[in-house]
């Protein structure tokens, strides 16, 4: 079954609002074994929406619009669809007297009159309740092909999707039993390598494994391969993906941290905990963001006791015993100095395992020795300590977040060593 989404705002095009409600909507009826052939984004412009639904309508057969239903002057969606399918408007008495008491139930006084134009329906159209918002969905049907109308408002549009649209689209799928094919993915987490060295390292693998198709995603936590295969029915999808997964992973292994949402913070701190191991960090450049990331993982506290952010000279020698001479001889961002770092921290707070950063995030205090980006990195587990230069690209923020995402991945090696 393939399906056309068409995403309807101003404010879409001006890219003041990021169109979530595409991505959203093309998972989501992935899963089902829908494909999205085709996106559009069109203006709040009647002549705009008409002709890009209308041409989906033609080509696909089956459209689903986001956004316009609102009770604004510029919500027009449904009164373009409705010409569209020659459908008249109708007054929904029920659903305005709903409406009334929905408003009259928020305490906020009565219904305010535009609000009465979300009670008219297209004749013969299928609403869908909206609990969640003032603008119901509908899904029309007839000699253009099938339209469903869905609010803009990305949790309205969730809900409804989930609750009123994938339902009817699964119950038309069994119908045509044998048509429909459904798409599974799974995503192996990388870390430490850049896209196209990954893409040497699977290498033939991905001939192997076809049909199953790759995706490379980079990030600043690493490159994601989305593995995404087509299957009869949902078992057999998964099998085919678990069975490539199985086939990619050695090529990948020393990058390779999880699977799917795995973070790399929690794998770590589930790695330390089996091992009886607590964990303090010694941040610079990052400045915290280190100590976020793992606090953000829930439980964290059975593993993680603490860290320092020494972000001056003075702080690395005052609190954690970085001699001074190493600071003046190699500067702050060297190899000696992070390595004094991490063995400053984990004397400071008794513990087996820690994670240093020290780097020149940017935009200013580069040198041609140590241009910006320059990022030394330590990690200490029991007895073994690994240092390691790195050399990131990025603003200021990227340059941090990737420092973040090494000094973890560091300490997980060494771990895995
Ligand atoms: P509308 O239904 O057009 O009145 O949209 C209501 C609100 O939903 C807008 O103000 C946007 O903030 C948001 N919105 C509309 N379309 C999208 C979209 N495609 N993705 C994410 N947010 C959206
Ligand atoms: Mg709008």
């Amino acid at each position: 079954m393939n399906i056309e989404l068409v995403t309807i705002g101003t404010e879409l095009l001006l890219g003041f609002t990021i169109d979530t409600n595409a991505a959203h909507i093309s998972r989501a009826l992935a899963s089902v074994g829908v494909r999205v052939v085709r996106r559009t984004t069109v203006g709040d412009g009647e002549a705009e929406i008409r002709s890009s639904v209308s041409d989906a309508l033609e080509r696909t057969g089956f459209v689903i619009t986001t956004g316009g239903l609102g009770p604004t002057r510029d919500d027009i969606t449904k009164k373009v669809l409705a010409e569209i399918f020659g459908l008249p408007l109708d007054l929904d008495e029920q659903y305005l007297e709903a409406l009334r008491r929905r408003f009259e139930g928020m305490g906020r006084g009565p219904m305010p009159p535009s609000n009465r134009c979300q009670a008219e329906m297209p004749r013969g159209a299928t609403v869908l309740n909206n609990q969640w918002g003032t603008a119901p969905g509908l899904w029309l049907e007839g000699k253009p092909g099938i339209a469903i109308l869905l609010p803009g408002v990305p949790h309205e549009m969730k809900m409804l999707l989930e609750y009123e649209v994938i339902p009817r689209i699964e119950g038309r799928g069994k119908r045509e039993e044998g048509r429909a094919k459904l798409i599974r993915s799974l995503t192996l987490r990388t870390t430490g390598i850049g896209e196209s060295a990954l893409a040497e390292k699977v290498g033939e693998v991905e001939e192997r494994i076809a049909p199953v198709t790759l995706a490379y995603l980079p990030s600043v936590e690493g490159v994601d391969l989305r593995l995404t295969a087509w299957g009869a029915d949902a078992e057999g999808a998964a099998q085919v993906l678990e069975r490539a997964a199985g086939e990619l992973r050695p090529a990948i292994a020393p990058y390779w941290y999880g699977d799917d949402e795995s973070d790399l913070a929690a794998v770590l701190l589930d790695e330390l905990r089996r091992e009886g191991r607590k964990l303090a960090v010694a941040e610079s450049c990052t400045g915290g963001m280190l100590g976020e990331r793992i606090t953000a993982v829930p439980g964290s506290s059975a593993v993680f006791v603490g860290g320092v952010i020494a972000y001056s000279d003075d702080a690395k020698a005052a609190e954690l015993g970085v001699a001074e001479p190493l600071i003046r001889e190699h500067g702050s961002v060297s190899e000696p100095v992070v390595q004094a770092m991490v063995e400053g921290v984990t004397r400071k707070f008794g513990v087996a395992a820690g994670i240093a950063i020290t780097g020149i995030a940017g935009p200013d205090g580069g040198t041609a020795e140590k241009p910006v980006g320059t990022v030394w990195l330590a990690a200490v587990d029991g007895d073994q300590i690994r240092t390691v230069g790195r050399r990131f690209f990025g603003g200021r923020q990227e340059v941090r977040a990737r420092s973040v995402q090494a000094g973890l991945d560091l300490l997980r090696r060494l771990g895995a060593s």
